[in-house]
């Protein structure tokens, strides 16, 4: 009863078919209004649920002229509904409370949308009013999901002798690859503060002050442009061990996410959590985050078409090329929708695609049928494991094109919709580096990460493996760690292979190559996107319907209008000039310092 106030004995969830007869006071928002026949029949919903409230105006004059939204409360006989009446749909559906007393608490303006899950307002006006929506059952759902996630874990990482400590949010640059979002300080102008992109480095840190095993829930930040459903701000479960390697972090990780999963949907994660290696992900899958709902693989067919007559074929064989395909299952395909798949492998950019219909008796329906063997043919039907009726498409182009052009058309072909099912895989060693498209490398998790071979790092860089993992669910990437370097001589080696020079390290991290020195234990960790994660156990397909106040894809917050401009005498304050070109895109002349915008 801890809801109890001056204006309420109750919450609706607390109302039960046993308690008709009972005395209530409840409080909470006027939901779905309807009078018949002169008495006033509303829906109450207050944070725990709704209930049915019966008023007669004539007796409860407060009660007249209730809109949606008002914010009230009443006083009444719990009773049931008479018979035929009763709501299935609704937790407290067969009671109703008939009220004697009601009190407008606050009026509510007319509303810019309905207040339920089947309205379907613009985002932008959701965002504007996000008070509103998020009075919605669903979305008040979700805030509650979100809560129940971030204490399973705290729960399971407190009791597994986890220390949660803060770190700081004015920060030192942290690389992890992407822009930080500077913060201008006014007592040292000039300088500035980097909003942390992860608090990589000070977890690093806390293992080498002995903090053994720490967490944190971690708000963090990333000025990336507009990117496919990404938040420029969000909230990561961060955690490191001393002494560990990879299997101590994949088991603490598996244990709150099976903590996460039970509170969330009631269910057992099977564990230990499957492993697959980033090869193998690549080879099967296409990609580094395979989503395991559906099968669907991609086989490789360089066997079945060594030595074939198929120019096609032949000459991306003998250029090192490879020539791989999936089966899609039996589909009704029209000749245009054939066509079309390979219109979409080009717009994915394969050079072309293959396709075929397996037929009854063996043979394939295919514009290039003609020229494959007929123990070709046979070996393709047996790779793809495929039977008649079954489409198979096949991409002959460089490894990673195929891979890429294979893995989406898989995924466009075979993802199911929504998240009922749950198939979390852990993905093992990366590699060490990427490529730029300058011809350097840049790493493929985070500087910071151990290789899994020191001297091969150091002889074929472009080849090395590195001890990082990430973790998947249905197709989206959830986290990331490492085994980390702790030792500084190697970390100013992967320095050095970045192309960052002795200099440079020693002026942007000679403060953390010089923490390394006093005696670091080896460490590892891993940070878990709790947005993500939660809009995927909510069957939610974007992260801001599980974030109380996000961002649109473009930074900005619709409600108090973030960002916005500042005061001139602030920018003063700051050292801080704008540029003449940012002072014509504001549409101000060129002159003067700052803008005068509102403080
Ligand atoms: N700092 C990394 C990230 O934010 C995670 C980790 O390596 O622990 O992706």
């Amino acid at each position: 009863m801890t809801f109890r106030s001056e204006y309420r004995s109750c919450l609706a969830a607390d109302l039960g078919p046993d308690q008709a007869g009972r005395r209530v006071r409840l409080a909470g928002w006027v939901a779905r209004v309807r009078d018949l026949g002169g008495i006033s029949f509303f829906d109450l919903r207050d944070g725990s649920g709704l209930v049915q409230v019966v008023v007669d105006p004539a007796e409860v004059p407060e009660s007249s002229g209730l809109r949606m939204e008002f914010c009230v409360a009443v006083e009444g006989t719990l009773r049931p509904r008479p018979e035929g009446t009763e709501n299935p749909d609704m937790e407290t559906g067969a009671l109703e409370v008939a009220a004697d007393r009601l009190e407008v608490l606050s009026r509510s303006a007319s509303l810019p949308f309905m207040i339920d899950d089947r309205s379907d307002a613009d985002e932008q006006v959701r965002l504007r009013h996000r008070y509103l929506d998020l009075r919605r059952p669903r979305m008040a759902a979700n805030l509650r999901a979100r809560s129940r996630c971030i204490r399973a874990i705290r729960q399971t990482l407190d009791g597994l002798g986890f220390l949660d400590v803060e770190t700081p949010t004015l920060v030192n640059s942290t690389p992890e690859g992407a822009r930080d979002f500077l913060v201008p300080s006014r007592i040292r102008q000039g300088h500035f503060y980097a909003l942390p992109q992860s608090p990589q480095l000070f977890k690093q840190m806390l293992m080498m002050a002995g903090v053994e095993r720490y967490y944190q829930i971690a708000r963090c930040y990333r000025d990336e442009d507009t990117r496919a459903d990404r938040q420029v701000e969000f909230t990561q479960l961060d955690l490191e061990g001393s002494f560990w390697g990879r299997d101590e972090v994949f088991a603490a990780v598996e244990q709150a996410a099976a903590a996460v999963v039970k509170s969330l949907r009631g269910a057992d994660l099977p564990l230990p959590l499957p492993r697959l290696t980033y090869q193998e992900a690549m080879a099967r899958y296409g990609t580094d985050k395979p989503d395991l709902r559906f099968g669907m693989e991609i086989a490789d067919l360089g066997e079945v078409f060594a030595g074939t007559g198929f120019r096609g074929f032949a000459g991306v064989l003998e250029a090192g090329g490879v020539v791989r395909g999936i089966n899609i299952g039996a589909r009704h395909l029209s000749r245009a929708d054939l066509d079309g798949l390979v219109d979409r492998a080009k717009a994915l950019g394969a050079a072309g695609l293959v396709w075929a219909v397996v037929q009854e008796g063996g043979g394939l329906r295919s514009p290039v049928a003609k020229f494959f063997s007929e123990a070709e043919t046979d070996r393709l039907i047996r790779s793809l494991d495929a039977s008649p009726g079954e489409v198979l498409l096949v991409v002959a182009d460089r490894e990673e094109t195929a891979s890429h052009v294979l893995g989406a058309l898989r995924l466009e072909m075979g993802c199911p919709d929504g998240h009922d099912e749950l198939r979390f895989t852990w993905v093992v060693d990366f590699p060490m580096f990427d490529r730029t498209e300058q011809g350097g490398l840049t790493p493929s998790h985070h500087p910071f990460t151990a290789p899994v071979s020191i001297d091969q790092m150091r002889e074929r860089p472009a080849e090395a493996a590195a001890q990082a993992y990430d973790l998947v669910l249905n197709g989206s990437e959830l986290g990331s760690g490492s085994v980390r370097i702790h030792d500084s001589d190697i970390q100013r080696a992967v320095f050095g292979i970045l192309g960052i020079s002795g200099e440079e390290a020693e002026s942007r991290f000679g403060w953390f190559l010089e923490a390394l020195r006093y005696g670091t234990p080896p460490h590892a960790g891993f940070a878990i996107g709790i947005d993500r994660l939660v809009a995927i156990l909510q069957n939610e397909s974007s992260i801001r319907e599980v974030i109380p106040f996000p961002k649109t894809q473009s930074g900005a917050d619709p409600l108090t209008t973030a960002p916005t401009r500042v005061a001139a005498d602030q920018l003063r304050d700051l050292g801080i000039d704008l540029t003449a070109e940012t002072r014509i895109s504001l549409g101000e002349g060129s002159g003067g310092i700052g803008t005068p915008g509102k403080a």
